[in-house]
């Protein structure tokens, strides 16, 4: 039977067979009965990655912990584990994932297929370069294991790969030790771009770097900003109520109960929220300690916050742009979304390090990553916005879009045809995906 579903951003929303097997012998039979299929995880990419319309195979029942060694810091589990799941298991023994997105509530395999990047790829890289080893279901019907030195070429497409090398099965990677539960947080306000640049760039010792930009604010405070630059607290240092280790670390969620009307989000009420928001980070303490929840996933505690952008859905643009180009495209990208008022609240600005597998989104640059309503004049905008982006050398990140063109992302991922060659060599010209096939990557 088809249902409908969509990613995060509720945009677009389509009619699938979901199916969610509860054992990966159950793969084999299931992947017969279609000619095409895509992996999904917990549908936290935005846009159209995790959707095949004929039918999508949720991961989330594939969620067993296979091996873990504490003693080592090594774990290997199936793909649909939730993160926050094995945060739970982690943080009260003192360990960590060493790389984490901006939400708890995405798995493994989403992670590992999209090479997340965290506050700290400037000095870290990405989730794969964590992964030391996967299994991964390929078009043949086979099961390979890939990493450094077995199957390389499988290992660095399917990081990255988003999901079209077929379906990542287990993943083992290196876990990192938590010194506490806390991390001290330090706040700066900057006034413009060249002060957050500054920031960002006089801090690159600093293990954990974002900042949250006003991307409403006229020329002369262009680029305003709060930087938050984080790093975990070590429990000697810690006053005595925080030195408990076992404490609940998941926030309390609060729900959105229903889809916010589309109107209450507009150039008035956005640009208003910014200025507050910025003059409130001002009077922050420039450094306090921050529990883990807030600081890496501050959104989780509001469950479907995606309804505040109403029943039509949003659209997120991230890109990235070489270190180079980064002032003047920045600049360039902020001044048009400015003087079209369709900025948004959530707007953030990070530093990433180098490049790593041929299609992971991050180069040593700026991304810049902003929420926009999906709307004709937002969609409009956006291809706008992706040609600045094309002519900074820069590129999309996948697992965010939903409305890019196949020249942009060819232009933007010159090491594509890579990816190609796997999916002939192994057969998997039937995991597509929208996205893929928009992008002319099926
Ligand atoms: C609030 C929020 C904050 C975020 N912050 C960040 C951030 O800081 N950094 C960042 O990099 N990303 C960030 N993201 C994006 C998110 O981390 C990625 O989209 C991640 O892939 C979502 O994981 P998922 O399990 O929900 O995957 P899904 O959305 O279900 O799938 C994402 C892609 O992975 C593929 N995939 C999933 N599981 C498998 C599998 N087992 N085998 C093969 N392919 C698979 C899918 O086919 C799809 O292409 C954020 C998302 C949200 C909602």
């Amino acid at each position: 039977m088809k249902a409908p579903i969509a990613g995060w951003g509720n945009h677009p929303r389509i009619e699938t067979s979901l199916a969610s097997p509860r054992y990966v012998d159950e793969l084999g039979e299931l992947l017969s009965r279609a000619t095409s299929c895509i992996a999904r995880g917990n549908g936290r990419s935005y846009g159209d990655a995790s959707l095949n319309s004929q039918l999508t195979v949720a991961t989330g029942h594939l969620d067993r912990i296979l091996d873990l060694d504490l003693d080592n810091g090594q774990i290997r589990c199936e793909a649909g584990l939730l993160l926050a799941d094995l945060l739970d298991l982690l943080i009260p023994r003192g360990w960590f994932v060493p790389v984490v997105p901006g939400t708890s509530l995405v798995s493994i395999g989403g992670m590992a297929a999209t090479d997340v990047h965290g506050k700290n790829h400037h000095k870290d890289g990405g989730f794969g370069r964590f992964v030391t080893d996967m299994e991964v279901l390929t078009g043949d019907g086979q099961v390979h294991h890939c990493s450094a030195e077995n199957n390389p070429e499988l290992f660095a497409a399917t990081l990255g790969g988003m999901g079209l090398t077929g379906i990542i099965l287990t993943v083992t990677f290196r876990l990192m030790r938590l010194p506490s539960r806390w991390i001290r947080q330090t706040t700066v306000a900057a006034r413009d771009l060249a002060e957050i640049m500054d920031c960002f760039e006089s801090r690159v010792a600093t293990s954990y770097t974002v900042a949250w930009i006003d991307c409403l604010a006229g020329a002369r405070a262009r680029g305003r900003s709060l930087f938050f630059g984080g790093e975990h607290a070590e429990v000697e240092s810690l006053p005595g109520a925080y030195q408990q280790t076992n404490a609940n670390w998941r926030p309390r969620q609060r729900p959105v109960p229903i889809h916010a009307p589309s109107m209450l989000l507009n150039r008035w009420s956005v640009g208003l929220f910014n200025r507050l928001y910025h003059w409130r980070g001002r009077r922050r303490p420039q450094s306090e300690l921050v529990g883990i929840a807030p600081y890496f996933f501050p959104l989780d505690s509001l469950a479907n916050w995606n309804r505040l952008y109403g029943r039509r859905g949003f659209i997120q643009h991230q890109c990235v742009l070489p270190l180079e180009s980064s002032a003047r495209g920045l600049e360039a990208i902020l001044k048009r979304t400015a003087s079209s008022g369709q900025g948004s609240m959530l707007a953030v600005l990070k530093l990433l390090g180098d490049q790593a597998g041929p299609l992971s989104f991050p180069m040593r640059g700026y991304t810049l990553a902003m929420d926009f309503p999906a709307s004709k004049a937002s969609l409009a905008l956006l291809r706008e916005l992706d040609a600045i982006v094309r002519d900074h050398q820069g590129r999309i990140y996948l697992a965010k879009d939903a409305c890019a063109s196949a020249d942009d992302i060819r232009q933007g991922y010159p090491a594509l045809d890579q990816l190609m060659a796997v999916r002939e060599q192994y057969q998997c010209r039937g995991f597509r995906s929208l996205l893929s096939d928009r992008l002319a990557l099926s």
